[in-house]
């Protein structure tokens, strides 16, 4: 996933850590499944999705293994699913009915499903399981968006978000990463639209109705994904290609063209690419991420979309989920900085090759700067890389620190054994752990006996111990710099002090991560004449790239510079990525009058937004003593 939730401020108030005796870091504290006594190996969906009643509907064939020959009870993750009949293959081969119930809700985890197996139960190698159900109105992992919100505005659109723990609001099943599974499904749908999934999408497939899909690679559970509504094709490449609506559909291919070059290039640097095909799918608006890495078919924010393949590090970053994160995954969400920490490493890896060092330490500079802000202020307990996660919400568990700090310490890591000796680990790795889930344990003990001991005397285990498990940075970690943000930041200063004239400043040469940092660079004590020249002169309310007005708005709201709140306003309801438009709500909220105008922004705004990025605005805008 590309940058969610603003920060893990408010996480610090939901959760409490754990006693240090009793946290075993092997263990998922966000599923309900009795995976020591059972497996689920494949999954066969077939799913009809309604759209007047916006409800998934049909079943589920879970093939599973009894790995503890005495268990007679399979616990299953839900939520607000309706299970109308339950069947277990018994030993003739039939199937009969299986007595069920569900347990007590969880705001956070849902409701565990627990299935008694019949008396004549006796598994082979795998025994089946078939469900029944249909998705409850508040299936936490849906967006059923009405024709207004998409492109075309004539067909109603739906996709899913799996991850973290909101499989299980669509798929009864074992939600969990520490558990990988191939499926299958038929999806139902209205014959004008089609259907993709994270699995083997085949671009000719004719609009029928009613679509087959295989995924034949094991896949934790957040991976499972599905988009439905009046989507096209496009190819980028022999094995890359772009869905999305036709309305969008020349833009993308533009954006995104260089997809394919980046795919031949991530083979060369980190190893086969494992998955066949990569394609992209662009979704409407209300998608609440830059991307999301299911396998096969990225799903894309449409505010990438920038007319100047900008902002095409996202597309990077997704790609390389296919190594970090899909191919090697975090056996819990504690251990999350091992797919995000890693990808955003092999992310700048890519961007290097692609375009330039220099584009790559803007980047970094930039996400140094997130991550120190973060740093000040989080509670300790949650700068480790690695802390003890064992309750509240996952998807308020990510932030700068399993980014930016992960990536940090992988590039510490290149620093001190050479970028030869390091890409040799980094496949090794990848080949060794392929389709397996790992903790940050597993992690270390693994860099230990590959990298540390091979190469004595350059870093040790207790240094490696020391970021994953203590708060902020190890005193010798890496300091991203950049010359070209370095002038940029001098230019602002000059010209706030009269030494510069506008004209004079070559933003035209400038990137747009440039054009941020010098934003970010103004000194506090600018007057609402100055920041009209300057919105006039660099276009900076009306800018293209989505970055650079999220950059600028947030300083206008801090700034409350009135003038530009109805372009400020325009942009929350242009965007509904969380990244973009939540933290310009928490900096009207925090500047000391706008809370309530924030409030009234957020509710015209509001029908826009995904569920996931309502919460992380509604969090953004309680009062401060909350
Ligand atoms: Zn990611």
């Amino acid at each position: 996933m590309r940058r969610a939730t603003l920060s893990l401020t408010a996480f610090t108030i939901l959760i409490s850590a754990c006693s240090q005796d009793t946290y075993d870091p092997s263990h998922d504290y966000f599923s309900f499944a009795n995976t020591d006594q059972f497996v689920t190996r494949h999954i066969d969906l077939d799913l009809t999705v309604d759209f007047s009643a916006e409800q998934l509907h049909g079943n589920a064939i879970l093939h599973m293994d009894r790995i503890d020959p005495s268990a007679t009870e399979v616990i299953l993750d839900t939520r607000g699913l309706h299970i109308s009949g339950i069947h277990v293959a018994v030993a003739d081969g039939s199937m009969v009915p299986a007595e069920f119930g569900l347990g007590e809700d969880d705001a956070i985890e849902g409701t565990p499903l627990i299935i008694s197996l019949p008396a004549d139960f006796s598994p082979g190698s795998e025994f089946r399981m078939k469900i029944d159900y249909r998705t409850g109105p508040d299936a936490s992992a849906l967006q059923w968006l009405p024709p207004e919100l998409t492109a075309g505005g004539k067909h109603p659109f739906i996709f899913t978000q799996s991850q973290a723990i909101h499989a299980r609001s669509w798929i009864p099943l074992q939600d969990t990463p520490a558990v990988r599974i191939t499926y299958s499904a038929i999806i139902h749908t209205p014959r004008e639209l089609l259907a993709v999934m994270s699995a083997n999408n085949d671009p000719l497939t004719p609009r029928t109705g009613e679509y087959h899909f295989d995924m034949p690679q094991p896949i934790p559970s957040y991976l499972v994904a599905l988009a439905v509504g009046n989507i096209f094709f496009v190819p980028l490449g022999d094995q890359t290609g772009v869905y999305t609506e036709p309305e969008v559909l020349d833009a993308a291919a533009f954006e995104f063209s260089g997809t394919q070059d980046m795919l031949d290039i991530a083979s060369e640097l980190f190893g086969d690419y494992q998955w066949g095909r990569y394609d992209l799918l662009v979704l409407p608006p209300s998608f609440p991420y830059g991307g999301m890495e299911n396998p096969r078919l990225s799903f894309i924010t449409p505010s990438l979309l920038a007319g100047d393949h900008s902002l095409v590090s996202v597309i990077a970053h997704e790609l390389a989920h296919s190594w970090s994160g899909n191919l090697v995954t975090n056996a819990t969400w504690r251990d999350q900085w091992l797919n995000e920490g890693t990808t955003s490493y092999l992310e700048s890896r890519l961007m290097e090759v692609l375009y330039s060092k220099d584009r790559v330490d803007e980047e970094r500079v930039l996400g140094y700067e997130e991550l120190m802000l973060n740093i000040e202020t989080i509670d300790p307990v949650w700068q480790a890389l690695a802390p003890q996660l064992d309750s509240g919400d996952p998807d308020s568990f990510q932030g700068t620190i399993h980014y930016h700090k992960g990536q940090l310490l992988l590039e510490y890591l290149e620093h001190a054994f050479g970028r030869e000796s390091f890409d040799k680990f980094i496949g090794a790795y990848f080949e060794d752990f392929a389709f397996a889930t790992i903790t940050s344990e597993k992690f270390l003990d693994y860099l230990d006996e590959n990298l540390l001991q091979v190469h004595q005397g350059k870093v040790s285990r207790s240094q490696v111990e020391t970021w994953l498990y203590e708060p902020g940075l190890p005193s010798d970690a890496p300091v991203p710099t950049s010359a070209t943000l370095e002038q940029a930041a001098a230019m602002a200063l000059a010209w706030s002090q009269g030494e510069l004239v506008l004209n004079e400043i070559p933003t035209g040469s400038w990137s747009p991560q440039a054009m941020r940092h010098f934003i970010n660079s103004l000194p506090a004590e600018l007057s609402d004449d100055e920041l009209g020249q300057l919105d006039q002169a660099l276009g900076l309310s009306v800018a293209g790239n989505a970055e650079i007005g999220r950059t600028w708005f947030i300083q206008v709201a801090k700034r409350q510079y009135q003038a530009a709140y109805e372009n400020l306003e325009k942009h929350l309801n242009r965007y509904g990525r969380t990244r973009l438009v939540a933290p310009v709500y928490r900096a009207l909220a925090e500047n000391g009058s706008d809370l309530e105008l924030a409030r009234e922004m957020f509710a015209r705004a509001r029908g826009k937004y995904h569920p996931l990025t309502i919460a992380s605005i509604s969090r953004a805008l309680q009062p401060a003593s909350d």
